[in-house]
């Protein structure tokens, strides 16, 4: 592997872990396959959540970035930037939010502070509500509000985070409970911790939560929640950055599938949408996105060439109805994935919507998390030419599954028969 890797070693830090043992040196990319340094061929089954929304170089984005790129590569904070203009056109009325602004930042960590700031600064209070089991960044601020505490790499906050039930829906106090009583009961812990606190700014949520594994609560929930937010003026936040862009199928943002009683105030968003460009970013109806009192600047958010690339991806997904792909091919590939895993004791749960897959694996015969066989099935998969993803709570025992939102039914096909071979590796 050409010592790389352990020069990678000796000048990062130590907390940069990689995946594998043997991590991989990426290449390149065509369509939803990467290659390596040695010459060899991955099936992508996570590029679409960490960047790559589409395909891996896919032609419309290159071109669209090269072609920017030979004119201008700029900041977008003091000049007007015509690709930016038309990207924030397109996503204000995606958003669903009335009025919407939308304000570029360069990840989905940045969209969350500035989120915090708009929520914080609007509402006057340093008070936020979150989930527990949650992730959303890793800034200072990002990572005192992220419930996944093995994500926090420091208990110090700037902010006081209350963490409430409902992320979670399959494990926790609540799991046994219908769906509409688990509704109730996460409002009432949302209602009682509401008694003890001072006035919160915002609850801020992933719809279905990504890193801490891929688990949704039940449709609705969250428009429970606004109605007891807005007895109280504090704001909905929805983290969007897996969620977003149709990934789920069913839904363009993961909010709509809560939308009874409208959309959130703001929305955050990341990834997929620069197909590899680092571009993220806050939508707020113009009420919250005007309340600052001061200039916020991002220097390279909204820099032309990363605008030009997402709005040639996301007009590549929209002409080619990527969220349809996801509902179609997703829903076999999860259909075939419980197929696999009825014959896997290790399997406790295939979860998921869209091409948002989770595989849940346990200790055989028990429901403790197994992070050892995720570990195992990571490198069976690698070994047979399938990249897949982990996560979830303090043991991440669950595989994730989030391809390049262009997969095809054949491809979908070979990852899960590399799949069924990887899983032996739990049993
Ligand atoms: N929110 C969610 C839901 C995420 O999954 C992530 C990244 N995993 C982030 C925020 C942070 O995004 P970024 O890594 O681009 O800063």
């Amino acid at each position: 592997m050409s010592g790389l890797y352990e020069r990678h070693l000796a000048v990062s830090p130590e907390w940069l872990a990689l995946y594998y043992r043997h991590p991989i040196e990426l290449t390149h990319g065509e369509g939803r396959y990467v290659w390596d340094a040695d010459g060899n061929r991955y099936l992508d089954f996570f590029g679409g959540i960490l960047t790559t929304m589409t395909a891996h170089a896919l032609p419309e984005v290159t071109k669209a970035v090269s072609e920017q790129a030979g004119r201008i590569i700029h900041s977008s904070t003091l000049y007007l930037n015509r690709p930016m203009v038309e990207l924030a056109e397109r996503i204000a009325t995606l958003s669903g939010i009335p009025d919407a602004r939308v304000f570029f930042t360069t990840s989905g960590t940045e969209a969350n502070d500035t989120a915090l700031l708009l929520a914080t600064a609007y509402r006057r209070s340093n008070q936020i509500l979150a989930m527990r089991n949650s992730y959303h960044g890793r800034s200072f601020s990002a990572v005192s509000i992220t419930g996944n505490h093995a994500w926090s790499p420091t208990t110090l906050s700037p902010l006081q985070t209350l963490y409430v039930h409902g992320g979670v829906r399959t494990r926790g106090p609540y799991a046994e409970l219908s769906d509409d009583r688990f509704i109730r009961a996460c409002v009432a812990d949302l209602e009682d911790l509401l008694g003890h606190t001072r006035e919160a700014a915002a609850l801020i949520a992933e719809p279905i939560q990504g890193v801490g594994g891929f688990t949704s609560p039940p449709d609705g929930l969250f428009a429970a929640f606004r109605q007891v937010l807005d007895r109280h003026g504090i704001l909905w936040i929805s983290d969007e950055v897996q969620t977003g862009w149709g990934r789920t199928g069913e839904h363009f943002w993961g909010w709509q599938a809560h939308a009874e009683h409208g959309p959130p105030d703001i929305l955050t968003f990341a990834k997929g949408i620069g197909n590899g460009m680092s571009i993220g970013g806050v939508v707020a109806r113009a009420e919250v996105m005007n309340c600052l009192d001061a200039n916020s600047i991002s220097t390279f958010g909204g820099s032309p060439v990363t605008m030009a690339a997402g709005l040639a991806n996301l007009s590549y997904h929209l002409e080619h109805d990527l969220q349809g792909n996801a509902r179609r091919v997703g829903g076999l590939l999860i259909e075939r994935l419980r197929g696999i895993a009825a014959g896997s004791a290790a399997v406790r749960e295939v979860r998921g919507r869209g091409l948002m897959i989770g595989i849940e694996l346990v200790k055989p015969g028990t429901d403790e998390a197994h992070p050892e066989a995720a570990a195992a099935v990571l490198e069976a998969a690698r070994a047979g030419g399938l990249l897949i993803g982990k996560g979830g709570g303090h043991n991440t025992s669950v595989l994730r599954i989030a391809p390049p939102l262009t997969l095809t039914v054949a491809e979908a096909e070979e990852g899960a028969s590399v799949l069924a071979d990887a899983l032996h590796a739990a049993d």
